[in-house]
Parts: C-alpha cells; structure tokens; sequence
C-alpha cells in the first residue's frame, strides 16, 4: 500500500526529550515554554519577525478575518481546500469567486477588479501547492481600492518571493501545520503579519480576548496550541531541509518518468525557492483521470482529486470559474512523501502508461 501522503515522525527519542521537559515542568498548554521556543524557531527559519503558533490552520484564516474586521463581499479563489472558504462564511463574510490562472492555478489578478463591488472588504487567496499568488499585481489592486488582503499559504512554507518568505505578503498570511502538510505540528498553525497593532490584536484573540487575568480585550476564542504540539513541531523542524531535499528529487524523477505520459504540470520553474509540498498532475480529461485513478487504486496507490469539487460548487456557495470548473476536473495530485522509493515512484510510472495506453 502506497498512501498519498504520511506524514513525516521524527525519531522517536528526539520527541521525548521534549515529553521529559514538559513532565518536569508540569506546564501542558497556555503559551507554555515550548510554544515560544517553537515560535522563536520558526522566526529564525522563515526570516520573519512576527507569527503566533495557533491551533490549526482553519482557525489561522478565521482569526486573520476577525482581526482585520473584515466585513461583506471577500474575494477569493475556488481552487483550495475547502476550510479557505468556509472560514469566509464561518466569519459571517460571503465569498466571491475569482477564476484561477490556467498555468498556475492561483487566483487570476486580471479578473479581481470586475468582482468588486461596494461591499468587497478582502482578497483572501491560497498559494495553492505553494505556488505564489501574483503578488503585487494583487498588492496594488487592494491599495487602489482599500482593500485587505489575507494569503491562505497553508501549501506554502518555506517558500519565497524576491528574497523574503511567501508569508511577508498581504496583510496577514496564514499557514497549516497539520500532520499532512510539508512541516507539522501534528495539529497546529501560524498566523504571520508585519503589522505590530495586527499582532497584538490577534495575541488577544487567540486566548479569549485576555489582556492580563482580569482585563479583556475584545471578543476572542480558543486558538491556543500546547506544549505537546510545539515539541512535534520543533522535533520535526531540524529534519525540514533533508525532508525538502528528498522531496525535490522525487518530483524531478516522477517528471522524468513522465516523458511518455499525456499529463502536464502547473508552471513552477520560474518559483525561486519552491517547497515541493505536492505533487499535482493534470490529464487531458476526466475520463483518463478516472481509468488512471482506478488504476492505482487497483495496485493499492492512493491518489487524490486535490481540489474536487471547485469551491464555487458547493451547496452553499455560487460562482462562474470555468478555468477552475476545468483544472479541478482534471487534476489529480500523486504520492509524494519523505519515504517515497524510487522502486515505488517507477511503479506509479508504469502503472500510469499502461492506462493511458490501454
Ligand atoms: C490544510 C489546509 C487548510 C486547513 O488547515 P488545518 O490545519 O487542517 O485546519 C486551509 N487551507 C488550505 C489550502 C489547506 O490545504
């Protein structure tokens, strides 16, 4: 059995040194130690100043929404997981759905000026597969027209733009740490903003709305993480660099064992530094994707239809993106995994032409 993804266990004495430190300090949660060493840790990593460790990546994207009091019509793209717009309406914002570029996949910034209206408030955008949105094409539409902007880059860490982290851009940026992502607390997320007032909004926001033990400030939730989850996130840290470096050389090979095969691949080339988080391929249509699926499965590979349906199809949402409609019926992401053999990429290889050919 080949799964499409598994996520990636440090060595199991490197997490228990940090099981030790938390049985002796008996300190299980509430901005515990480890939370900081954790946050300190991604700072450095990332280049950037300022993020907060938070529960998960969904509360990441609703947080960002509350803290820049967002308000109406927020802009946003079909083709991402689904959490992207449910926190739009968990928020009480409705989503308007911006067609995808057919090369990258990300929101289309050509499109974003017919889609607003008085009421927009937002831009919220996925760096799906951790591909960059057009940045400052983006950034100058919003400041153009008073616009927020918040990137859902829960595909993107360790990605960068002009020298800096993917996350430096917008408003506020979010990203997931859940255990199927590229680095992963187990459950857990980060909220990344260059505005100092943004951040101390959201550190309120994160713990009920505390200002000291008797002062509030503002209504807040419970988007605290614990001790447990920074230790597996700090655990699986210093394993990051070799992890990507195996990554990148899987997707090579997978596309050299591709030559043959009627499938191609979202415009990566010209990313300066890419995370290789997943590999998506896209077939001429649906019913070849389906005979390959089938074909996997078959062989017990698991494969994935990442993002099917597009978001603007849902029962509860209502949009035109025939671009999106297009991608999200042809595109199938494949087994990408640290532990991935060459022995087993050859094997989805072959299974692969045979359906194509047969
Ligand atoms: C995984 C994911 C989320 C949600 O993150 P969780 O940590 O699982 O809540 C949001 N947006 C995108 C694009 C994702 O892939």
């Amino acid at each position: 059995m080949i799964p499409v993804t598994k996520p990636f266990l440090p060595p199991r004495e490197e997490y228990d040194r940090y099981l030790d430190g938390i049985w002796e300090r008996n300190w299980l949660t509430n901005n515990g130690p480890l939370v900081n060493e954790l946050e300190l840790r991604l700072k450095e990593h990332l280049g950037l100043d300022h993020l907060l460790f938070v529960s998960n990546g969904t509360i990441a994207i609703q947080l960002a929404i509350k803290a820049l009091g967002l308000k109406g019509e927020i802009i946003t793209t079909p083709f991402s997981y689904v959490a992207t717009t449910t926190s739009i309406i968990w928020e009480g914002c409705s989503p308007v759905f911006v067609d995808i570029l057919p090369d990258k996949f990300t929101i289309n910034p050509d499109l974003i000026e017919a889609a607003i209206t008085p009421n927009t408030s937002a831009i919220l955008a996925t760096h799906v597969y951790g591909i960059p949105c057009e940045v400052e094409k983006i950034q100058k539409i919003a400041e153009k027209h008073g616009l927020k902007v918040i990137y859902d880059g829960a595909h993107a860490f360790g990605v960068q733009v002009k020298g800096k982290s993917i996350f430096e851009y917008g408003d506020i940026s979010t990203c997931s740490f859940h255990a199927t992502k590229i680095f992963h607390s187990i459950e857990g997320g980060g909220v990344f903003t260059k505005d100092p007032e943004l951040l101390k909004r959201m550190v309120h926001l994160r713990n009920f709305g505390h200002d000291g033990f008797e002062k509030f400030n503002g209504i807040g939730i419970n988007a605290k993480n614990s001790e447990f989850h920074a230790g597996m996130g700090l655990a699986v840290l210093t394993h990051l660099d070799r992890i990507l470096t195996i990554k990148k050389e899987q997707v090579r090979f997978y596309k050299e064992l591709f030559k043959g095969l009627k499938v191609s691949f979202p415009h990566t080339n010209d990313v300066e530094k890419y995370n290789y988080a997943y590999f998506p391929i896209l077939f001429p249509d649906v019913t070849i994707l389906k005979k390959s699926m089938k074909a996997l499965e078959d062989n017990g590979i698991g494969s994935r239809r990442y993002f099917y349906p597009g978001l603007n199809n849902l029962d509860y949402t209502q949009g035109d993106c025939p671009i999106s409609d297009n991608v999200s019926e042809r595109v199938l992401c494949l087994p990408l995994y640290h532990s991935l053999t060459k022995e087993e990429q050859r094997m989805i290889a072959r299974i692969l032409l045979r359906a194509q050919n047969n």
